[in-house]
């Protein structure tokens, strides 16, 4: 039987993909719109081919429920939804609707078809807001910061009362940020490593970033969808906190990058307010023990790691590829 990873053209969708397929296992994944989908990343990594690609759009139940009843998954990731943090400011109604209707669809859709199908929903540490100087559990508290982070606590309380309620295997793993060279360029991260590399080759003269001050625990993303796995193969659903367990500063981000291109932030690094969030999450820190006991996860690799494999991917993915994400 197959998986359905919903928003496989995204990051996340796209490497665990590649992880189920290379276990052997058929992938369908979905698209708003398969036709013109963004398959760049499934080609990166070399599993276009091997994926049924088809259109589903989260919002609208009847697009999910022919989705499901069609292709009969015995696991659905949803991974789908917007995003950005920032965009949700600017759009959140969509914010509203893609995340939390999304996964109230797919939770409505599985009732309905067959209450055996297992659902890993990707939630988020911006649930949390600002955790004054502690790390977080899965015991703590949200107070979300943004329309993205609201749309987050929704859908993991409504994965949290479908299981409750209905039974249902669903979980959702409370995702701290994660990277890879397949990052979207919008993200923070990943435009400060295209950034530090153009401007080592002299194509871009400075870098207008936000706040630099934020701290964040950030991880490597192939590491991540190995937690979702795991969080689907156990007896009992459990939502858990994935994170490594270090935070760091985003300047901390952002020297390392630009020391791999042999390069001095500070000569090029220039603080914009235009970035600046209307509220934003000054620090973000985890506690991850309890999906060490729970499935045996730990992340691999921290964020040392994370940037040096960022700027590696800058350096040597194609360039039609890389000029276009
Ligand atoms: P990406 O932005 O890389 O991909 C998300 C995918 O969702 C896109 O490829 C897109 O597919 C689809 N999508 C985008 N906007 C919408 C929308 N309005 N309605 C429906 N679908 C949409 O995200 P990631 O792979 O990084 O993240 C995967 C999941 O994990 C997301 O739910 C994200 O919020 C969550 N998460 C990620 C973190 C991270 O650091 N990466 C941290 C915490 C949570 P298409 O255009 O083909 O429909």
């Amino acid at each position: 039987m197959s998986v359905l990873i919903a928003g496989i053209t995204g990051q996340d969708g796209a490497l665990l993909a590649k992880q189920l397929i290379d276990a052997g296992v058929p992938v369908v994944g979905t698209s708003r719109d398969a036709a013109s989908a963004d398959r760049r990343r499934l080609v990166a990594l070399g599993i276009d081919e091997q994926i049924k690609l088809v259109s589903m759009l989260p919002t609208d139940y009847r697009s999910v429920l022919h989705t499901l009843s069609r292709h009969a998954p015995r696991e659905v990731y949803f991974l789908a939804g917007q995003t950005s943090v920032g965009v949700s400011f600017d759009q959140p109604v969509e914010a509203i609707e893609s995340i939390a209707i999304g996964v109230l669809n797919v939770l409505e859709a599985i009732r309905f078809l067959d209450p055996t199908i297992r659902l890993f929903n990707a939630g988020s540490s911006e649930c949390f807001g600002n955790s004054a100087g502690q790390a977080v559990d899965e015991t703590s508290a949200f107070r979300p910061l943004s329309p993205y982070a609201v749309a987050k606590a929704c859908a993991h309380n409504l994965v949290a009362n479908y299981r409750i309620a209905y039974g249902l295997f669903a979980c959702t793993g409370i995702l701290f940020n994660h990277e890879s060279a397949l990052r979207p360029g919008r993200f923070v991260t990943q435009k400060i490593v295209r950034g530090a590399r153009d401007i080592a080759l002299g194509r871009l003269k400075q870098l207008r970033l936000g706040n630099l001050e934020v701290i964040r625990d950030w991880g490597w993303a192939p590491d991540y969808v190995a937690a979702m796995r795991l969080m689907l193969q156990r007896d009992q659903a459990e939502d858990l906190i994935i994170a490594t367990g270090r935070s760091v500063s985003l300047e901390y981000f952002v020297e390392r990058a630009f020391t791999n291109f042999g390069l001095n932030w500070r000569d090029y690094v220039v603080s914009d307010s235009q970035f600046m969030r209307p509220s934003d999450i000054a620090y973000g820190a985890a506690n991850p023990t309890l999906a060490k006991s729970a499935i045996g996860w730990s992340a691999e690799h921290d964020v040392d790691f994370v940037v040096d494999a960022m700027c590696e991917g800058a350096r040597t993915l194609s360039d039609s590829y890389r000029q276009s994400l």
